[in-house]
């Protein structure tokens, strides 16, 4: 269930990640993922919570209209 495919930089190809035992407490929201093809551990912590750019700044930014 937590399996999913993505792309490892030691294989150098798509492999399936398997989240490994967390033993730093993060439970279900464990970010890291080990790749069951060579064992390396990668965070996948931008998948799950992407940063909150805030749109508000899009205000502040205008084009001429003339
Ligand atoms: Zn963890
Ligand atoms: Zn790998």
């Amino acid at each position: 269930m937590t399996e999913r495919d993505l792309h490892c930089d030691t294989c150098g190809s798509i492999q399936p990640f398997e989240a490994p035992p967390c033993v730093d407490g993060h439970g279900a929201d464990c970010p890291e993922r080990a790749c069951t093809g060579c064992g390396a551990a990668i965070i996948t912590v931008f998948v799950l919570s992407p940063p909150r750019r805030s749109s508000r700044r899009r205000t502040a930014i205008r084009h001429r209209a003339a």
